[in-house]
């Protein structure tokens, strides 16, 4: 049995799930394009009223739904509350917006006798969305709050050690109205998947995880010539340049690498800082990262949470020995952390040179590299020296130079100023092997329809 919740503070198995047979999986489907045919009839209306439903419900059990996130994967209790409300924040913003942004378009023809041309945007069908543990609401409801809003119904395959939040999820949209069927989680094996994947009565893929995974399912959408999107790693650059505010700066660089126990596939995993202020950089960020305080996620005392499985932890520590092998140098910041629990040591990686296959690495952790640059043409070189190219920030008091920079940086998202950031009203998605397809607003909605062109002539 794959599916099972593990404390990670802990290391305590707290309970087992069977995996889905193969007749729930196809009674699964079967419900879900059922589900289709009526949820594709209904009016943007109905469809807002069960997403500003959901929203309600999430804040009104918030606590209850934050404890789950931190029991199942460790994350802090305060993060888990904030990933709750985010949630609830996309619900809401599809509400408010889906039918504006799937408004039926003119096209502008040369002369009125030509007739009227018009794409619409239709639902598909039945999308299966395979989600990963580190923000197990918030990837739910960045998929199923625009796919259901377009008028399509969702399977969903949530990663293996966080099953009781996949509960949760499924249980909020029937207490929010969904009709039965149009959004089910399934304990699926992987060959299950597989076999949705190529059901004719399934029409989509999104996978947020890492690059094995996206390549293995998108090759099955292939195969199967289905639409996919995929989100994938990234190893987010975080550019300070010489007027950078240092302070500022520092404090949103501590924050970029270690929110959610550094497991976020746009932390500010690759610290680039130009000549001028690195050494004054290195010294206030090691200060700032040796604050960090691990302990009980639950302790609002707490400020660096375990990692998600003693098997995360056990990675991470062994890409670094690895990187280390390679030539890099390995700094061990702050107290040792406690023995048990899927804890990782925070540390400083520098010295990683271009020959060192750990530069190109996503590391999933409190694990920081530390790049000297030239200068900003230099900077922006390392930046873009990467087979990611998920998000990005650059940080300067000039906000005009900054902006320059970041038009340079090859990603889907540079932030000037800020960390990358995850909003309910802001595009997300990247390039490379970051993966493809945007998730959020207008694009991440019309990801999923038959753009369908009507022409009337
Ligand atoms: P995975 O990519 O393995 O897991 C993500 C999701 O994909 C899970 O639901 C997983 O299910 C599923 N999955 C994996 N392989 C297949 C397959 N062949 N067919 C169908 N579904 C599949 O991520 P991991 O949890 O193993 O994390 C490994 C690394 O991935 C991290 O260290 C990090 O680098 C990256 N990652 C990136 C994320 C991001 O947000 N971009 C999120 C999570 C991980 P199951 O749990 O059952 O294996």
């Amino acid at each position: 049995m794959a599916y099972a919740t593990v404390n990670p503070f802990t290391g305590q198995l707290v309970k087992t799930f069977p995996d889905a047979t193969d007749a729930e999986v196809q009674a699964a489907i079967a419900a879900a394009d059922a589900a289709f045919q009526g949820w594709r009839r209904t009016s943007f209306a109905d469809r807002a009223a069960v997403m500003r439903q959901a929203a309600t419900i999430l804040r009104r059990d918030a606590d209850a739904f934050a404890r789950l996130l931190t029991l199942e994967m460790g994350k802090l209790f305060v993060e888990a509350k904030a990933e709750v409300e985010l949630s609830a924040e996309i619900f809401e913003y599809y509400a408010d917006n889906a039918e504006r942004l799937l408004e039926p378009e003119a096209l502008p023809v040369k002369s009125p006798a030509e007739g009227r041309a018009v794409l619409v945007c239709e639902p598909l069908g039945v999308i299966m969305a395979v989600e990963p543990w580190n923000f197990p609401y918030y990837q739910i409801a960045r998929i199923i709050a625009p796919q259901l809003s377009a008028g399509n119904t969702v399977l969903l395959k949530h990663a293996s050690n966080v099953p009781q939040s996949a509960a949760a999820f499924d249980a909020l949209m029937r207490e929010a109205g969904l009709p039965d069927g149009a959004f089910r989680n399934l304990y699926a094996t992987r060959s299950q998947v597989e076999a949705i994947i190529s059901d004719p009565r399934v029409h989509g893929v999104a996978l947020t995880g890492s690059e094995d995974a996206g390549a293995i399912v998108a090759a099955q959408a292939g195969k199967a010539l289905k639409k996919s999107t995929m989100e994938l790693g990234g190893a987010d650059a975080f550019v300070v340049l010489a007027d950078a505010d240092l302070d500022k700066t520092v404090k949103w660089a501590v924050f970029g690498r270690h929110w959610n126990g550094g497991q976020v596939c746009v932390s500010s995993k690759r610290m680039i800082v130009v000549d001028a202020v690195h050494d004054a950089f290195l010294e206030r960020y090691a200060a700032g990262v040796a604050d960090l305080r691990c302990g009980d996620p639950m302790s609002p005392d707490t400020t660096l949470a375990p990692l998600s499985s003693q098997k995360a932890a056990d990675e991470v520590r062994q890409k670094i020995a690895e990187a280390v092998a390679h030539g890099a140098t390995a700094t061990a910041v702050g107290p040792a952390v406690p023995t048990t629990g899927a804890f990782v040591q925070p540390t400083i990686l520098t010295n990683v040179a271009d020959d060192n296959p750990a530069r190109y690495w996503e590391f999933f952790g409190p694990v920081s590299m530390i790049f000297r640059a030239r200068d900003e043409d230099d900077a922006v070189r390392i930046a873009n020296d990467s087979p990611y190219g998920l998000g990005g920030s650059v940080f300067t008091t000039d906000t005009r130079r900054g902006e320059e920079m970041a038009r340079r940086i090859s990603t889907g998202m540079v932030f000037v100023n800020h960390p990358t950031m995850v909003k309910a009203d802001l595009p997300f998605g990247g390039v490379r092997r970051s993966g493809y397809g945007r998730e959020l607003i207008g694009l991440g909605i019309r990801e999923f329809v038959n753009h369908k062109l009507i022409d009337v002539v």
